[in-house]
């Protein structure tokens, strides 16, 4: 029976995973044997079987009895134990959400509804490194998937809308702490039915800019405002997120000719959800209903929302997507600089599309191909 490490199963990708696997039955026909660097000996987490407790995550000897491992612990683990097992000569399959061995040569990013061809490919090759791709770029070749195999793109600019949890469990809980006193703060007000909009915006303003106002995490205030700048910075003067647009799709799709995606990152107050605003060059002027029908036949989770204001509000916001695997793509609309030329909103829960599924999706996979 394969035996298959889990490390990583508590942040918030891994209780993700772990609930998409109990909600799909993956948890038979294997061995799962689950790993902590913070709490050896503990308690597992309740799959529905027995489980042994905690084994050290750091136990290369035990790690290299493994088949598979899958990580979602993040890249400072990733890098301090990968390079380790393999020198060690452990041939078994690693599977990881961080994006510390994206861009080697002998990774494939993973993401099976757009390139299982890819995927394939590398399990008959005998590659040995499976990794989610980055959350934004996943999201925008699950919408755009269709599109991308019709062959047309010339290039993409996407302009992000990124919730706080993709920046991790503390960020979530510094933007409520944040909501919460600027809530407080104008509370008084917002009672009294005589105040003004103008007065209430004179207290905001005055919590935001205070020293004691919560920003350890962000840095800066997001609840009311906005942070355009996510991860460090490049000599192109990108962010690395916004570098890892055209470099993650380019390696996900393996163009022959590569195609340009670049654009803004920036965070905003969703809790949950990453959004894009994208322009899309296309090589030639394709009719809009011809767009909108290979957009929806592209994969089952994505779906073409009527450009209305009703549809719009219903089904494309953060709070309509979050927790489902749906990949709504709207405000779909060709532009005033010419008719090649594509406007269209998408939003995804990158905790599902953007991190714990296409893992999920691997690992059934690779136990496929073993099987
Ligand atoms: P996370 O929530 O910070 O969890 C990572 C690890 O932190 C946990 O496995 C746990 O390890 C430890 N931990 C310490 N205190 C914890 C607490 N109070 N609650 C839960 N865990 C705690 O990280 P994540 O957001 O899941 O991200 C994991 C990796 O996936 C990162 O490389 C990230 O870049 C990547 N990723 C994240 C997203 C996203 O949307 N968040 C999307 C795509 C990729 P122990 O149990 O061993 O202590």
């Amino acid at each position: 029976m394969l035996r298959i490490g889990f490390i990583g199963w508590r942040g918030m990708v891994g209780s993700v995973l772990l609930g998409r696997m109990q909600e799909e039955h993956d948890f038979k026909g294997f061995e799962p044997i689950f790993f902590t660097t913070s709490n050896v000996n503990g308690k597992g987490p309740d799959v529905g079987l027995d489980i042994p407790p905690l084994r050290n995550a750091f136990d290369i000897q035990l790690l290299s009895s493994m088949d598979i491992i899958l990580t979602c612990q993040g890249g400072d683990y990733t890098n301090k134990v990968c390079p380790e097992l393999r020198k060690q000569g452990w041939r078994g399959y690693w599977i990881d959400s961080a994006s510390a061995l994206r861009m080697k040569d002998d990774t494939i990013i993973v993401l099976d509804p757009v390139n299982r061809t890819v995927i394939d490919a590398g399990l008959s090759s005998g590659i040995k490194t499976y990794v989610g791709g980055n959350c934004t770029v996943s999201l925008m070749l699950m919408a755009l998937s269709g599109l991308f195999a019709s062959g047309h793109i010339e290039w993409i600019s996407s302009m992000t809308y990124q919730s706080a949890s993709g920046a991790g469990a503390k960020h979530m809980k510094e933007l409520i702490a944040q909501m919460t006193i600027l809530g407080d703060a104008s509370r008084r007000l917002l009672d009294d039915p005589a105040s003004t909009a103008i007065a209430i915006d004179e207290v905001v303003t005055r919590e935001l800019r205070s020293n004691a106002f919560p920003v350890e995490n962000f840095s800066a205030p997001l609840a009311g405002s906005l942070i355009p700048w996510i991860d460090s910075a490049m000599e192109s003067g990108q962010t690395r997120e916004e570098w890892k647009g055209s470099a993650e799709t380019n390696k996900i799709l393996q163009t022959k000719k590569p195609i340009p995606v670049d654009g803004l990152c920036v965070r905003v107050g969703a809790m949950r959800c990453h959004s894009q605003g994208l322009t899309i060059k296309l090589d030639t002027d394709i009719p809009l209903d011809e767009v909108s029908e290979m957009i929806e036949k592209g994969n089952q989770w994505v779906k073409v929302i009527p450009n209305d204001k009703e549809s719009t509000l219903k089904f494309l916001t953060p709070a309509a997507v979050n927790s489902t695997l749906t990949i709504p793509v709207g405000r779909l609309r060709k532009m005033l600089f010419g008719p090649e030329y594509l406007a269209a909103f998408t939003v995804g829960d990158q905790l599902l599309w953007g991190a714990a599924e296409p893992i999920r999706r691997i690992l059934n996979i690779i136990i496929s191909y073993l099987s």
